[in-house]
């Protein structure tokens, strides 16, 4: 086909800003082409063939570049209205490439301590080797995070909501005194994705992803992506990605491709679900504490009730619920060894119902002092809700929950209530 016929198939829609259910469909604009395929290709290939030396600007190696991760990252970037995004091979590379791009030695990051274990290793077994120093706070609390701010801070990260306890961050208020100082402002938005949260709307400067989680969400391939809108860092994060090699691999690309397709609906009926499921938690005998922003009663629900989107009239709250049973840590095992249909994985955003015990899982990395001073205890057990009937889950739960306990089943009450 002839540049000017392609050009002339290339129409774009523009609408205000579509719905998301649209863009994880279509992404931001058309590629509509008579004759295309209506699925994006695999591209395996390596490499790709220049018609010269001089004058191509096409793909040229599947470590800087390739068209199925392009569309990718066409997709990704669409959902927040920002440059196409930079994927990765997970999450964690993500990271890696962002904390490259913008911390050199000398500097300095203040982090949410209630952030993913592995983002915590990051910073205190690796980066603290190569002269990047981390102040780990209650991103919750805006006076410790503006304490812990100094001249030498080029960045704020944050996790928002915290895994696994569920705290809100005030995104807009961090964003804020990371800017005051000059430093960055990234959110890990991987609990809500941008179906369910938006930072940049928010203030912040960059939103990161482990697509390993709901984005691709069939727990079929890893992934990770970094968006924003300022072209020099995302030119910047690239160019670290070219040099460092992080880059995702062309089938987990379009299997993550699939995937968003039923992101906004997976995500609307299973933050219904994970609501039910958290509802029931909080009324069930010898449940002692649940986490979910959706709860009465929960701390911050003014917050999330602000930063988190709504969809058909609801503001939802995403599918990671944390509890804990009141044994404590001897109930909690029990408990995670009678669950029959919930899977004990190191896991969260998939189409099935997953369980794991954080204090020795995610967050095994993460000193004990640290982890409970955000109230991540020895019990509590993280449950990511998955599409099955809530009714299912539930009469899981309570079965396990008995087991737990020592007690009798109260399952069938428990499917009885939903
Ligand atoms: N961020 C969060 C919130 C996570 O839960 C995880 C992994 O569990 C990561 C980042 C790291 O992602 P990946 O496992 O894709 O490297």
């Amino acid at each position: 086909m002839s540049a000017s016929n392609t050009d002339r198939y290339h129409q774009s829609y523009t609408p205000s800003r579509p719905s998301v259910s649209t863009l994880a469909l279509h992404g931001p604009a058309s590629t509509r082409r008579d004759g295309g395929p209506l699925v994006a290709p695999i591209v395996q290939s390596t490499t790709f063939i220049q018609p010269a030396l001089d004058g191509y600007d096409g793909p040229t190696y599947s470590r800087v570049d390739n068209p199925t991760v392009t569309e990718l990252e066409r997709v990704l970037g669409g959902f927040e209205e920002a440059l196409p995004s930079v994927t990765f091979g997970s999450g964690l590379a993500a990271e890696t490439a962002l904390f490259l791009a913008v911390l050199k030695a000398g500097d300095h990051a203040v982090v949410g301590e209630a952030v993913y274990g592995g983002t915590t290793r990051l910073f205190q077994q690796l980066l603290s080797e190569l002269g990047v120093s981390a102040t780990f706070v209650d991103s919750t609390d805006l006076e410790a995070v503006r304490r812990a701010v100094k001249p030498t801070t080029r960045l704020v990260f944050v996790e928002s909501p915290a895994n696994p306890t569920l705290s809100i961050t005030d995104i807009q208020a961090v964003s804020e005194i990371a800017h005051e100082v000059g430093a960055l402002c990234a959110v890990d938005n991987t609990f809500l994705t941008p179906v369910l949260q938006r930072p940049l709307d928010l203030g912040a400067d960059i939103s990161v992803y482990s697509t390993t989680k709901h984005i691709e969400g069939h727990s079929a391939a890893l992934g990770g992506a970094v968006t924003a809108r300022d072209e020099k860092l995302i030119e910047k994060i690239r160019w670290v990605r070219k040099c460092t090699g992080g880059i995702i691999a062309p089938l987990n690309s379009w299997l993550t491709l699939q995937g968003i397709k039923t992101l906004p609906l997976r995500l609307e009926r299973q933050s219904r679900s994970a609501q039910t499921v958290a509802e029931w938690l909080s009324k069930a005998e010898g449940v002692e504490r649940v986490c979910y922003p959706g709860l009465d009663g929960f701390e911050q629900s003014e917050l999330a009730a602000k930063q988190h989107e709504r969809i058909a009239g609801e503001t939802l709250h995403g599918c990671v619920v944390a509890f804990e049973l009141a044994g404590g840590l001897e109930a909690g095992k029990k408990l995670l060894g009678s669950l029959e249909l919930c899977r004990l994985v190191e896991h969260v955003g998939s189409v099935e119902t997953l369980v794991t015990h954080p204090a020795t899982m995610t967050h095994a990395d993460v000193p004990r002092e640290q982890r409970e001073r955000f109230g991540l205890t020895d019990g509590l057990v993280r449950l990511s809700v998955g599409l099955e009937d809530p009714a299912d889950i539930i009469a899981d739960l309570a079965g396990a929950i008995a087991a737990g306990l020592g007690v009798r089943s109260t399952s069938q009450k428990a499917v009885a209530s939903v």
